[in-house]
């Protein structure tokens, strides 16, 4: 490695052992000789890991969920350039996969079914560096006395998409028996919360606005005036009288603020600035007004009103617009999201454990006895055989809190003969051989994963970087002190977390919702 070119070479990934031995024409033959040198599949996976234990149950852990202790680390070292450094040595493993998937989200499940589609005898193995799989779709379940289960999405909320989902997608709901717009119709019961007459409402913090309140109502007309006037709402809000008027004007009003231009025109400007400039240079709020809406967009884009442009603030259905005659639809400059919702977005449903379900039913087609049950709705409660995952012998295994380290062609890849993929598991680090890989893992990841990759392609992804979006699911004994206040949920713009809300009424199959007051 020269000081300049400071990439892992392959004797710094553990992998530069001659594997030329093997044969990975047609994806079936070992030589011996690998055989005697690797691991057997049962040394090494069948070890008693954690997930094979009795009693492991991820959805019902507590804490950070998300990318929890554990889960993270071993990334970073690789990012540091440390791992190598001080890892075990790789052990070879003797199992040959057709296919090998990196991440066991909703992207790796369906890289392995389809492949099985194409291939029904195929042997696959799915690495996940979380101890749960369905990568950003899981759930979390709360157990109350008596039985009862409350289900909350642990990340991905709903299927929804800025576009009408392609024909691939739209097919593998189909397959899975989800039909969104049936179940949108049937298990939604926006009338629950309605009955017992719960708004919305705001929450104003002293250090934002000079007053701890709480403020009921304010949905107004541009929202479909359900419950308190805005007028009303914004009365009793600790705002100046300036922030005010100009809020109902941006709410209400119907003024053009860019007269004498085509839409078209409009559409380009307000591409060029902010909506914080937006509403404070061209529809000129009072500038006491900005932190009423500064934190709209994070649930969104994880950033402020600074940070995203007006034009796609419009897309996304933000206030201020509707006096200015801006034609319907996408336009240039605008982000793929919001284009897309300008467009009329898809088909939306929200399962109690969010996307959790979709990953649940691909585990489902995927390994049969680790998601009992059949249907649809009866997924929703079906306790999850992590057991199951795993087991030797089975065509398709998911192995968990296993993360990737290393992925490359054997030979050129051009002519490539196979992969083979180093993965790190409870302080030890196994080497596994497949046809074939799909890296449906983090993008930014891949680089540390492939150093030879050219350049220009590990930039771009490199530049697919997260933005921390936090969820905090409490499981309340009691939630009256909501119907008292008679709100549903808040928005709390000078929070940290920016709204409170709770739990979406949707029953389905077995698992309902409680609607007692
Ligand atoms: C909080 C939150 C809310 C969201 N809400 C929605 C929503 O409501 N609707 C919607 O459509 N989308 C939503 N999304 C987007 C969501 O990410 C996608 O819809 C979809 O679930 C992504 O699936 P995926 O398999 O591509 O990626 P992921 O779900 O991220 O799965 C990839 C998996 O690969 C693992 N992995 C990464 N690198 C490695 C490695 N080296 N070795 C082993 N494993 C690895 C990851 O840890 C992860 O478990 C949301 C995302 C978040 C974070």
């Amino acid at each position: 490695m020269s000081g300049k070119d400071k990439r892992p070479s392959d004797r710094d990934l553990g992998m530069d052992r001659d594997i030329d031995r093997r044969d990975f024409l047609n994806g079936v033959a070992i030589g011996a000789a690998a055989l005697a040198a690797a691991a057997t599949e049962a040394q090494a996976a069948d070890a008693p890991f954690a997930q094979d234990r009795p009693g492991y149950y991820p959805p019902e852990r507590t804490g950070m969920r998300g990318s929890h202790p554990g889960s993270f680390e071993v990334a970073h070292e690789l990012r540091d350039g440390k791992f190598w450094q001080t890892a075990a040595k790789p052990e070879d493993i003797d199992t040959v996969y057709d296919l090998i998937v990196v991440g066991g989200g909703i992207s790796g499940l369906s890289a392995a079914h389809f492949y099985r589609v194409a291939k029904p005898d195929a042997k696959i193995l799915i690495l996940d560096n979380h101890d749960d799989f369905g990568g950003h779709a899981k759930r979390n379940e709360f157990h109350f006395p008596g039985g009862r289960m409350e289900l909350m999405n642990g990340g991905t909320m709903l299927i929804d998409s800025p576009r009408p989902y392609s024909a691939v997608a739209d097919g593998l709901l189909k397959t899975l028996g989800i039909d969104p717009v049936t179940l949108s119709k049937q298990c939604n019961k926006p009338e629950v919360y309605r009955a017992l007459g719960l708004q919305g409402a705001t929450y104003f913090d002293r250090e934002t606005f000079g007053s701890d309140k709480l403020v009921v109502g304010g949905a107004g007309r541009r929202r479909g005036s359900e419950g308190s006037g805005l007028k009303e709402f914004l009365d009793q809000a600790p705002l100046t009288d300036k922030a005010k008027a100009g809020i109902l004007r941006i709410e209400e009003g119907d003024v053009d603020y860019m007269p004498g231009l085509s839409s078209a025109e409009k559409k380009d400007r307000l591409s060029r600035v902010s909506y914080r400039d937006f509403l404070l240079n061209i529809a000129k709020l009072d500038p006491s007004a900005i932190a009423f809406y500064q934190t709209r967009t994070h649930g969104e884009w994880g950033v402020g009103i600074d940070a995203e442009s007006a034009l796609d603030c419009w897309g996304l259905g933000l206030p201020g617009f509707q006096g200015m005659k801006l034609a319907p639809g996408s336009a240039p400059r605008m982000g793929y999201t919001a284009a897309g919702y300008a467009d009329g977005g898809s088909y939306r449903f929200h399962f109690p454990d969010g996307n959790a379900t979709i990953a649940r039913l691909l585990v489902r087609e995927l390994i049969p006895a680790a998601m009992p049950g059949t249907g649809v709705e009866n997924v929703v409660t079906a306790k999850a055989d992590y057991a199951a995952l795993d087991r030797k012998g089975a065509p398709v295994r998911i192995r968990l809190s296993s993360i990737a380290v290393g992925a490359r062609n054997i030979g050129e890849p051009a002519n490539s003969r196979g992969v083979e993929v180093a993965y790190a598991r409870d302080g030890n680090v196994f080497r596994v051989h497949g046809v074939n890989c799909v890296l449906a893992g983090w993008n930014m990841m891949i680089p540390y994963l492939c150093p030879e990759l050219p350049q220009a392609q590990k930039a771009a992804l490199h530049q697919l970087v997260k933005v921390p979006l936090v969820y905090t699911t409490v499981a309340l004994r009691n939630w009256h002190a909501f119907r008292k206040l008679g709100i549903q949920g808040a928005n709390c713009p000078g929070g940290d977390f920016t709204g409170i809300q709770l739990n979406s009424t949707v029953d389905s199959g077995s698992d309902r919702r409680p609607s007692g007051a």
